[in-house]
């Protein structure tokens, strides 16, 4: 008997793991795929650490995270700069002076402010993307940065997506061109599958990868006192409600000789051009290599074929969403991560919100008298 089922070897069902292991509790670790780490899972070809299912950047303001993360591998010091490309021309992402310069040759702060009041669109309401985007900035940027590759990203229109999902992106009145501004940023030394496996290095935790949870939920519920899942919250529950949405991505991985781009990430923002962005994983801390692979991603809707990636948070979801929450508020089942809870999270937050869920499932009275028997 154990003590924690975990279902799903990502990241939040690895610290998970971890947490209530060095808490004396056994677990059984479960995960469909052949592999450990979720979609941060990385693969080491020819020297170069591949984000398998594209770029990961450890970013957070966190202390206690970052603190967390370092226990499992050193961090580079690699900071993210993504460049756009639109009809061929480049520019600096996300949008700051030196973005403004390149679309409108002004450069000070005031010739910047005066330009965006003129350009800017008055808005009733500003729920949409769309609309808090041509609030914010006028037609022209969103054109240039938002429009097509949101539409492609999300196979939806930013009509219809919420603002929320752009708010992730900051627009700067400053030079600093960096993707996140968070107090601490970097890569795992070794690769995050090097990380994910000295997480998950403990004599409490048992592995098990190929292994469908749905096929043998009952005995594997039998198997333990409580279960951890995180993976889709409306397949949990039978679909019961209908299907949640998610997006999917291909990833087109190439190898090549030579280095194919300036910085680690393009984004292609027009519509036309059917992937979204190329990553080149050498700039994620290995420079000097001869050769190099890149990555292009394909969005695409998710199947039963694919790994569902982005949530998609617009109304018909939410409101299908708020269905399941209350079957997962009413369950003893223990849910999270970006497929568990529906939402769109970076890996801080999720490391964070686990260490969180595993604590208290240790102070929950079955799991403590369970390790006493
Ligand atoms: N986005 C965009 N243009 C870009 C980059 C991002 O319109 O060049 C929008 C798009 O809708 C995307 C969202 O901003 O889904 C969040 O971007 P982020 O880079 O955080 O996406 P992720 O790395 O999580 O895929």
């Amino acid at each position: 008997m154990f003590d924690f089922l975990i279902v799903g070897a990502g990241m939040f069902g690895s610290v998970c793991a971890r947490v209530v292991a060095e808490r004396g509790c056994r677990v059984l670790l479960i995960d469909q795929r052949d592999h450990i780490g979720g979609n941060c899972h990385s693969r080491q070809i020819e020297g170069i650490h591949i984000h398998w299912y594209g770029p990961h950047i450890f970013h957070t303001n966190s202390q206690r995270v970052w603190d967390f993360a370092r226990r499992f591998s050193s961090f580079n010091d690699y900071v993210h700069r993504v460049m756009v490309n639109y009809r061929g021309r480049s520019f600096s992402f996300p949008i700051n002076l030196k973005t403004f310069g390149q679309l409108w040759q002004v450069s000070t702060t005031a010739e910047v402010e005066e330009r965006i009041v003129a350009e800017r669109l008055a808005r009733d309401s500003v729920d949409s993307m769309e609309d808090w985007i041509l609030s914010q900035v006028g037609i022209e940027i969103y054109e240039t940065f938002f429009k097509g590759y949101t539409t492609k990203q999300w196979g939806k229109s930013p009509r219809e997506l919420p603002a929320s999902i752009i708010k992730r992106i900051p627009i700067r009145f400053t030079d600093d061109d960096r993707y996140f501004d968070d107090r601490y940023q970097g890569i795992p030394i070794g690769g995050y599958t090097r990380w994910f496996e000295n997480l998950i290095n403990h004599p409490l935790i048992k592995l098990e990868l190929n292994t469908d949870f749905f096929k043998h939920r009952s005995e594997f519920t039998q198997r333990a006192w409580k279960v951890i899942y995180s993976g889709k919250i409306d397949r949990l529950f039978d679909y019961r409600f209908g299907r949640l949405e998610y997006r999917s991505m291909q990833f087109d991985h190439q190898f090549r000789d030579g280095t194919f781009q300036q910085s680690a990430t393009v984004n292609y923002t027009d519509q036309h051009v059917p992937y979204t962005r190329i990553t080149e994983h050498k700039h994620f801390g290995h420079q000097r290599l001869g050769h190099t692979v890149i990555t292009r991603e394909y969005p695409q809707a998710h199947s039963e074929a694919n790994v569902p990636c982005y949530p998609i948070p617009d109304q018909s979801n939410q409101i299908r969403l708020a269905k399941y929450e209350e079957l997962a508020r009413a369950s003893e089942i223990i849910l999270g991560g970006r497929l568990g809870q529906y939402r769109y999270l970076n890996m801080d937050q999720v490391i964070a919100a686990a260490i969180k869920a595993a604590e208290q499932a240790l102070r929950q009275q079955p799991v403590r008298s369970s390790r006493a028997a």
